[in-house]
């Protein structure tokens, strides 16, 4: 029988719930700040975040802009009615005992976002998008004893936190990946949250199920929890549709149920199989009133749209003529593209120019200052190399100041100094070589002392030219102009050739 089932295709349906913590001055409904990243323990409370009996809620009116906005940013259509609900569950790190979340009214539905997938579109839906608040945080650490204990830090309660839910119209651990980073690049453009996923700002459930190819019919599905980087979803969505479709070929169901991701054994495990069973005994919360959404109010936060990455790789285009790679590569994140911008802006250049401009700030970007940043760990937006730097490096490089070959040199002094490109080409007599008669005479020497390699070019064998280029190059400790010296040694080698033939 297995045989005869193992001939079926499967598929992967995918649905992704995101949790996203919200960038707000104070708490979700209550006044306490919401940094409690940085803050000491326990050091940002107050009665409302603590849950204590007869403290009353507030609703934060930025929370609520910002989900709009990004409802909005999904193409979400934004019922003018919403309200909060209670979703009541025992846990230590849950103060009151419930949490005020959205159950049926929700401030955001029926959106949708295109993915761009291996060079076509698909549209995913977004079934909802709603606020809800965030809970403490526990730690559990071993006692002397052998027993263990829990330490509860009450910061993170009530920080504000916005859900995500896409349809199940996902079709592979490649189009979840898309979609994360498509959504968290939309997040960042709009402002409304770090989207930091190592420390809990992003966080994705992942709900997968599996069914024959083609087959109109949903399979049961499990929820995958704990992961927490885009990569550990896609390793996680390729694990469980594997161990799916192996339980399906063996003749077995699979089971509806909560599994989580274990990052050092690429494994899933199964964690809670009655979570479907649970009754959160939802109901309207008595402590808020409902939210009545002004629709001249979304409008108005319509108008406040910022670009998206889209829109600004397809301005990026047009306006610099980017390559459509390089457009993409630079607007992934809305910090590398502002640096882009920056540095095109330090002065004003004619058109030509600042095409040819944009072409050299891509590539430094992309390549050197990048390499910089990652092996210093550094967000592009903390670069010590500044966007005029940058620019004023690409100025020296263009005036023939100092060659290419240098400036990348003089680009990692940058990053590790702080000091300006041209600070540094000075300090260091870093200052190219352009007169021919100061390089001639460097060019006989070389010449004179490496006679193998002068032979081996008249016998015919052309890179040996090059090898003495490179012994030019050296030899000036790189800053010779590139250009010039081939051009010396050519002229010179062709110039002993012509005298050997004379002889001969
Ligand atoms: P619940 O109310 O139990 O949370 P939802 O209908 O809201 O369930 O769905 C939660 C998530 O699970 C959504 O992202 C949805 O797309 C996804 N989902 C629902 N059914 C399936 C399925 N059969 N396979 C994969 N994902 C699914
Ligand atoms: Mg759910
Ligand atoms: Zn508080």
């Amino acid at each position: 029988m297995s045989r005869e089932v193992s001939s079926v295709e499967y598929e992967p349906v995918i649905g992704l719930e995101v949790h996203v913590q919200l960038l707000t001055q104070s708490k979700m409904f209550c006044a306490c700040r919401a940094d409690y990243q940085t803050a000491a323990p326990n050091s940002r409370v107050c009665p409302v975040c603590l849950g204590l009996p007869g403290s009353l809620p507030v609703i934060n009116r930025k929370a609520v802009e910002h989900t709009i906005m990004t409802g909005l940013a999904l193409n979400c259509r934004i019922p003018s009615y919403s309200k909060f609900d209670r979703k009541n569950y025992p846990y230590p790190d849950l103060m009151k005992g419930y949490q005020i979340s959205q159950y049926d009214l929700p401030l955001a539905v029926q959106g949708h976002l295109d993915l761009h997938v291996n060079g076509h579109t698909s549209r995913v839906g977004i079934n909802r998008v709603h606020l809800e608040e965030d809970v403490a945080k526990l730690q559990h650490l071993p006692s002397s004893d052998g027993e263990s204990y829990s330490l509860v830090d009450v910061n993170r309660s009530g920080v504000p936190l916005m859900e995500v839910v896409s349809a199940p119209d996902i079709s592979s651990a490649e189009e979840a990946q898309v979609y994360l980073t498509t959504l968290h690049s939309i997040l960042q453009y709009l402002g409304v949250s770090t989207g930091n996923m190592q420390d809990g700002s992003f966080r994705c459930d992942a709900n997968i199920s599996i069914r024959p190819r083609g087959s109109p019919e949903f399979g049961n599905r499990t929820e995958v929890k704990n992961m927490n980087s885009f990569r550990s979803v896609f390793l996680a969505l390729n694990y469980e549709f594997e161990r799916q479709r192996r339980v399906v070929e063996s003749g077995s169901q699979v089971v509806q149920e909560t599994r989580g991701w274990l990052d050092d054994r690429n494994v899933t495990v199964s964690q809670r199989s009655k979570e479907y069973a649970h009754d959160y005994r939802y109901f309207p919360e008595p402590d808020l009133p409902p939210l009545v959404v002004d629709p001249a109010w979304v409008e108005t936060l319509k108008d406040q749209l910022p670009e998206l990455a889209t829109q600004r790789r397809t301005r990026l285009m047009q306006d610099y003529k980017l390559s459509d790679y390089d457009a993409s590569v630079l607007t992934a994140s809305r910090d590398m593209a502002d640096y882009f911008e920056a540095a095109l802006e330090v002065q004003p250049v004619s058109e030509d120019a600042r095409d040819r401009l944009a072409k050299s700030v891509t590539n430094w970007v992309l390549g050197d200052l990048s390499r910089l940043l990652n092996m210093d760990n550094t967000l592009i937006g903390d670069s010590p190399v500044t966007p005029p730097m940058l620019a004023e490096l690409i100025g020296l490089v263009d005036s023939e100041t100092v060659s290419v070959t240098l400036a990348k040199t003089v680009l990692e002094e940058c990053f590790n100094t702080g000091k300006s490109p041209a600070t540094i080409v000075g300090d260091r007599g870093y200052t190219q070589i352009n007169e021919t008669s100061s390089l001639v005479p460097t060019v006989l020497e070389v010449l004179d002392s490496n006679p193998k390699a002068v032979d081996d070019f008249l016998q015919g064998k052309e890179s040996a030219a090059k090898f003495l280029v490179g012994r030019v190059m050296r030899t000036t400790r790189g800053q010779a102009n590139p250009e010039m010296v081939n051009q010396l040694v050519a002229a010179e080698l062709e110039s002993i050739r012509n005298n050997q033939s004379a002889k001969s």
